[in-house]
């Protein structure tokens, strides 16, 4: 049985370091949207250039854009097996691939919602200081984190009453260490196998 699965989380969350552990312990492909997209204004594309504007401002990029990026790199490894992080960040999108996927008779398997407070998320920023900064990210002004952490907050609630609905959501507490989040998200992986 493929395993696909999903991980979301407010900026800043770790969801990232989570996402690449989970693929290299399942052997996944690990797909982040915000990094597809930051590959597409790096190459210079027309989707690229549109991803710029939203990103710019701290605010989501229109779903069919994202979604359009997602699935050519799906394609390529037959949308099965995977770990996506940063998606889904409206509800639309979680309704829309979970559709997708049930055509390509995949499973949705798990969404996993990093629980991380906004006090948490600076205090990690304080203490890590440039550590902190992708340097390939030019969204990380101090206005834009605050901006997305609003984006955030108001989108949050519908996908996870959604799909907590549809017994897909895992919640964890992500305001400690790296290895105990990673250890309860295993867990719960290893109940859905
Ligand atoms: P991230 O690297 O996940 O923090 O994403 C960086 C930025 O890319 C976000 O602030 C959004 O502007 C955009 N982005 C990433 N994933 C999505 C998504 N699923 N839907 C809309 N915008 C996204």
């Amino acid at each position: 049985m493929p395993l696909n699965l999903f991980i979301i989380g407010p900026s800043g969350c770790g969801k990232s370091t989570q996402a690449k552990l989970i693929a290299d312990k399942y052997k996944l492909t690990h797909l982040s949207t915000g990094q597809l997209l930051r590959d597409e204004i790096a190459a210079g594309t027309g989707f690229g250039l549109e991803a710029k504007i939203y990103i710019d401002k701290g605010t989501w990029v229109p779903d069919d854009l994202v979604f359009d990026v997602l699935i050519a790199k799906l394609k390529t490894i037959d949308y099965q097996n995977f770990i996506i992080d940063g998606f889904p960040r409206v509800l639309n999108q979680g309704k829309i691939i979970e559709y997708f996927l049930k055509k390509q008779q995949q499973p949705f398997s798990l969404l996993v919602h990093l629980d991380v407070t906004f006090e948490e998320i600076t205090k990690r920023r304080e203490v890590k200081g440039d550590e902190f900064q992708d340097s390939q990210r030019t969204d990380n002004t101090p206005e834009l984190i605050l901006s997305r952490q609003k984006t955030y907050d108001d989108t949050i609630t519908p996908i996870k009453e959604y799909f907590s609905e549809k017994k897909l959501l895992f919640e964890v507490d992500g305001n400690r260490p790296v290895e105990p989040i990673f250890d309860d998200i295993v867990k719960k992986i290893e109940t859905i196998k």
